[in-house]
């Protein structure tokens, strides 16, 4: 494991599933409770990381909302966003795609200029100092109106060129596709990327709407599409991206254990899957860690992993002159690993 876990350490892979609010670490959120002097219900960091433990998607959001309280200003943004970056350059990241949903924020008076800019300066301080790429996808709650998705549209156009796209979270059962299915059809208007969460907790058919009505570039989660066969083999035919985050649905419970989830079952079925971190704070597992613990649970070997990451490139909203250098490289790294290891020694299980 330790030469696989080196491999996937370097390997170049784009993260194009984390919620920025989620890469808020339990030290920097007291930090910045303390410096915009807001109360919390955790005597110290340690008690808050004792505090993730959660038994679904619900009891997470629970948590993280009361997280986005202590982001105020427009240097916290950056501050957010800078540290995650980091550590993503230092995880083999070379393109991250980030979530962010400035509701959360502007309903607590925080003004969307500080929320936007905050987080576009970092990426651009990140893309400069680390070389690492960086797009900010805005993110509408799906618990609330399509009315407030188009007003968080509004309040975010005078950044329109410098976003990556747009998304849909939060809450999913109860709130399908359909609920936004004239946003959607303005945010292709704009010529906007779109990717929606569907199918982590909601069912196959959350899946089959975000495609056919939100018309959306990428399936977040995505792993009840199993459930419908049809709908599967369709979303295999179509390269549909999928944005899996396997550790995040162990710790929310959507599925049992690592070894029960349906990742190898997607990739059998001919879908195409990428490995992200969701909310690599609040589960404590970074992108990386999602590739070290898939190719134990399923022994996965570098070939396996590298395919992953192609596809996670590929899938990226890159243009083929940005994207090819990575995928060079990553070819480079494959067969460096296949010349100086005999095929057994690269399995995930060797050496473990
Ligand atoms: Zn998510």
């Amino acid at each position: 494991m330790t030469n696989l876990s080196a491999f996937i350490g370097q390997l170049p892979k784009a993260e194009l599933h984390v919620h920025l609010e989620g890469c808020l670490e339990a030290e920097l959120l007291f930090e910045l409770a303390e410096r915009n002097d807001v109360a919390l219900p955790w005597r110290s960091a340690a008690a808050l990381r004792a505090a993730y433990q959660f038994d679904d998607l619900q009891s997470f959001l629970a948590l993280y909302f009361q997280g986005c309280q202590v982001l105020r200003r427009e240097q916290d943004f950056y501050q957010l966003t800078r540290d995650y970056l980091a550590r993503a350059h230092a995880d083999g990241v070379v393109r991250a795609e980030c979530f962010l949903g400035p509701q959360s924020f502007t309903e607590q008076g925080v003004p969307i200029q500080a929320v936007i800019e905050g987080t576009l300066r970092a990426m651009a301080d990140a893309e400069r100092e680390d070389g690492i790429s960086a797009g900010l996808l805005v993110s509408a709650h799906r618990h609330r109106s399509e009315a407030d998705a188009f007003a968080l549209l509004d309040s975010v156009l005078p950044w329109a060129d410098q976003l990556a796209g747009f998304g849909l979270g939060g809450a999913e059962v109860g709130n399908p596709p359909e609920k936004f299915t004239r946003y959607f059809a303005e945010l292709h208007r704009l010529g906007q990327a779109t990717t929606a969460h569907a199918g982590e907790e909601g069912p196959a058919d959350y899946v089959r709407q975000a495609v056919e009505l939100l018309g959306v570039d990428r399936i977040d989660h995505g792993i009840r599409a199993l459930d419908d066969p049809q709908l599967t083999a369709e979303l295999a035919q179509a390269k549909m991206p999928f944005t899996v985050c396997p550790i995040s649905n162990v710790k929310l419970q959507g599925v049992e254990s690592l070894a029960q989830h349906p990742l190898p079952r997607m990739l059998a079925a001919g879908l195409t899957v990428t490995l992200n971190s969701d909310d690599p704070a609040y589960f404590e597992s970074s992108l990386a860690d999602n590739y070290r613990q898939c190719a134990q649970a399923f022994d996965l070997d570098a070939a396996a992993l590298a395919g992953l990451a192609a596809a996670s490139l590929r899938a990226a909203f890159l243009s083929d002159e940005q994207r090819e250098p990575h995928l060079s490289e990553l070819a480079a790294q494959l067969a460096a690993v296949r010349a100086a290891a005999p095929a057994e020694q690269q399995s995930g299980r060797a050496g473990a």
